[in-house]
């Protein structure tokens, strides 16, 4: 595989296995380029030949096969056109091969950057993925991927055709007729220069364009993912109308890069046309002076309308390069940037959910640390809950256990072993978390479940449906649990999307179950029942629950209270109850405190016996 390191570095690299069809494309080019230039000098040839009524001017080998019967010269002209509709008909050949080729080559090669792309994406680090916009990284994967093809698949032909082609009319005109020929060239540098120079000034307002699209298209897609709350707040004039605005100024635009470009195509059409009138008026006088047949100026004529075309198209090509490069640098930047490192032990590790924490202190890049010194020590199958205010660093905690991030070396341990020495994957796979938004996919209730584990039997769907309480809502489907959910599950409910995040990790048989605050939408009911279920788990998981409301804490063994990044208490419910401190606070905020200041007996209240 072709490691992604510095793309420019590697974009000879990335064209391995493409490099021979690349080279099959430029040399059926350069046949086919050759023989549109070759139809008119069989013309000048038959024109000659026709004028002066002799096959004496005419192509040796034709004005052989015609003979030298009294019909001969209508047998050459004959032949002429024969030869015109054969050679167009081979250069057509060549250019369905050269068609082929170029494609084959080109969205090959563009197919394997965007899997290159992607695959590098899926593997980079959480931190990099919070400093970037997921708009702009779509925009890299797809835009700029894009810029490219249209560079590897139009331009670089344009370009090849245009060079074969001066390579080979150049000589052809001097053996015509050297004077002409300096004639009928005359004008080309300033056609050249003018699309140079005409495409460099227009480069800045097609980038304008090209923001202003990004942005109606940004709009837009804001606009439809989050409908449901325009709706809500009947902000649909506004959005309309900011819609609008997005819009007309992608048309001012546009209206003004065509409007450009119609002034690019006169002006250019002008000094196209000034170039011919030049070969015609010079050519028309040496043909006057008997110089030159009329044949050799019909082919002078031909031969620069053919090669005038793709000198037109330089600037706009030389623009297109520069878009190419840009979108080159940008890849290149998301190629550039570190990925995990994969595989950092020998062999699968099975954990047990053991795992101890030792003078844990982290800060995110250029920030004050966010957890202070942190100490923890968790036996395999323990349920620890974890409370705190906002912002007291319980996710982060969450995020360096599954190695999201670099926890500093040597302050998490999972059976003894550094989780910095642990294969993410395999981590990753034993440390099963539910978030309190989870994301789900717009496929069905079982395909969404299959996530957690493919070959799982239906009899363990069926547990862990009904120990994250979700079988009365599966049986009220029509479909069951082949039901969509449309996307990101807009069809459930937040604590049914809750549920069905839980059984997902469920299935997964974890050997640490975290559960990231994912029971908020849940109702006491059926929160309790959940709870019991786990509760069951004990001893086969380890359960770490981060929770705001207490009751889904206060079955836990311990339960870890954390401020400012620092523990501030850690014990059991009874135990935390007991003392005055902000668990106990906490508590009496949430009514778990009797008028005596004991622990309520609330839970019998919500248990379903
Ligand atoms: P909690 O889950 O307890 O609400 P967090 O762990 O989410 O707390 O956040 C703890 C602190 O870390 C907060 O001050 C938050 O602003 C900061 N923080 C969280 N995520 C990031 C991040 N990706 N980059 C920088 N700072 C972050």
């Amino acid at each position: 595989m072709i490691m992604a390191r510095s793309l420019q570095s590697n974009l000879w690299t990335l064209t391995e296995g493409y490099r021979r069809l690349f080279v099959v494309a430029v040399a059926t080019l350069g046949v086919a380029s050759a023989l549109t230039l070759v139809v008119p000098l069989v013309a000048k040839y038959a024109i000659d030949v026709a004028l002066e009524r002799s096959l004496a001017p005419g192509i040796p080998m034709l004005a052989q096969l015609a003979g030298d019967g009294e019909h001969a010269l209508f047998a050459y002209l004959m032949l002429s056109g024969a030869a015109v509709v054969l050679i167009t008909l081979v250069g057509g050949v060549f250019h369905y091969l050269r068609g082929r080729a170029t494609a084959e080559a080109s969205e090959g090669l563009i197919r394997r950057l965007r899997t290159l792309v992607h695959r590098h994406v899926e593997h980079l680090p959480a931190q990099w993925h919070d400093g970037m916009e997921t708009g702009d990284l779509v925009q890299r994967c797809s835009s700029d991927v894009e810029t490219l093809r249209v560079f590897f698949a139009q331009d670089l032909v344009e370009i090849g055709r245009g060079i074969v082609l001066l390579i080979v009319l150049l000589p052809m005109l001097f053996w015509l007729d050297w004077q002409l020929a300096v004639v009928s060239i005359a004008l080309v540098p300033v056609i050249f220069l003018f699309a140079w120079l005409f495409f460099r000034r227009v480069q800045q307002v097609f980038t304008v364009t090209d923001e202003a699209e990004a942005a109606m298209t940004a709009c837009l897609q804001e606009n439809l993912t989050g409908i449901r709350v325009v709706r809500a707040f009947s902000r649909q004039d506004f959005e309309i109308q900011r819609f609008g605005v997005q819009n007309a100024r992608f048309r001012d635009l546009t209206q003004k890069l065509i409007d450009l470009m119609a002034v690019f195509w006169s002006v250019s059409d002008l000094l196209c046309l000034a170039q011919l009138g030049l070969v015609l008026m010079v050519g028309g006088a040496f043909v006057a002076d008997g110089r030159l047949s009329v044949g050799d100026l019909f082919a002078f004529l031909t031969w620069i309308m053919i090669v005038l075309h793709p000198i037109r198209m330089v600037g706009r090509i030389l623009t297109d390069a520069g878009k190419a490069t840009v979108s080159l640098g940008r890849l290149a930047e998301v190629l550039d940037a570190q990925v995990e490192v994969a595989d950092r032990v020998e062999g699968e590790v099975a954990l047990s959910g053991a795992f101890r924490i030792e003078g844990l202190t982290f800060a995110y890049p250029g920030g004050a640390p966010v957890l202070s010194d942190l100490e923890l020590d968790v036996a395999a199958g323990e349920t620890i809950g974890v409370v705190g205010p906002p912002g007291a660093g319980k996710t982060t905690l969450i995020r360096l256990l599954l190695g999201l991030y670099d926890a500093p070396s040597g302050t998490i341990h999972f059976d003894g072993i550094p989780v910095e020495a642990i294969d993410r994957d395999a981590l990753r796979t034993q440390l099963s978390v539910v978030l309190q938004e989870p994301f789900l996919y717009s496929r069905s209730l079982e395909e969404n479940l299959r996530i957690g584990r493919d070959d799982a039997a239906s009899e363990e769907i069926t547990t862990a449906i009904e120990d994250a309480a979700l079988t009365a809502t599966v049986a009220g489907f029509a479909n069951g649990l082949g039901t969509e959910i449309g996307e990101r599950g807009v069809n459930l409910s937040g604590g049914q999307r809750q549920r069905l995040a839980l059984a997902r990790a469920l299935l997964r048989r974890p050997a640490v179950l975290i559960l990231d605050d994912a029971l908020s939408a849940v109702d006491a009911h059926t929160e309790t029942h959940i709870l019991e279920r786990l509760a069951a788990r004990r001893g086969r998981q380890t359960t770490l629950i981060v929770a705001h409301r207490l009751s889904a804490v206060r079955d836990a063994d311990r339960i870890l209270v954390l401020h400012e990044g620092r523990m501030t208490q850690f014990g059991s419910h009874d135990a935390l109850v007991a003392v005055d401190g902000p668990y106990r606070a906490l508590a009496a905020e949430q009514g778990m405190l009797d008028v005596d200041g004991m622990a309520a007996p609330m839970r019998d209240a919500t248990r379903q016996d």
